[in-house]
């Protein structure tokens, strides 16, 4: 979908000017991207799920999240990410050189989004506020 102006800016500040999932801000250049993707045909064009093609479905990505999320769910994206320290242990001289010389401290824990962590403050917030 094509966005207005007015649209855009509401979504750049859907989580105060910040990528909903790495969490960086945002600079000039961003991507609207859909939550739930609609998975684009680029040789023949349009996509598989238009109707996933709606303001509610789009959350503001830097272009880095937003090119590696792709056409993956969350989940996938999530596991995509997770992968990360494995392939680079396999794969990447550098980072095993950084790590032998205790540059580089790996942490076990779960990849968690940006608007993850905005939930659970916002839910935090409701409970205190209800006790
Ligand atoms: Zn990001």
């Amino acid at each position: 979908m094509t966005l207005t102006k007015q649209q855009r800016e509401a979504l750049r500040l859907k989580y105060s000017g910040r990528c909903a999932y790495c969490g960086c801000e945002l600079g000039q250049r961003w991507a609207a991207d859909h939550i739930l993707p609609v998975v684009r045909d680029w040789v023949n064009g349009g996509c598989q799920y238009p109707e996933r093609d709606t303001f509610e479905n789009l959350t503001p990505a830097c272009l880095s999240c937003n090119t590696i999320k792709g056409s993956l769910s969350l989940e996938s994206f999530r596991k995509v990410i997770g992968g990360f320290i494995r392939s680079l242990n396999r794969d990447s001289t550098q980072y095993k050189f950084a790590k032998r010389y205790g540059l580089i401290e790996e942490i076990e824990r779960p990849v968690k989004f940006y608007f993850e962590l905005c939930q659970n403050t916002t839910n935090t917030k409701t409970t205190s506020i209800s006790s």
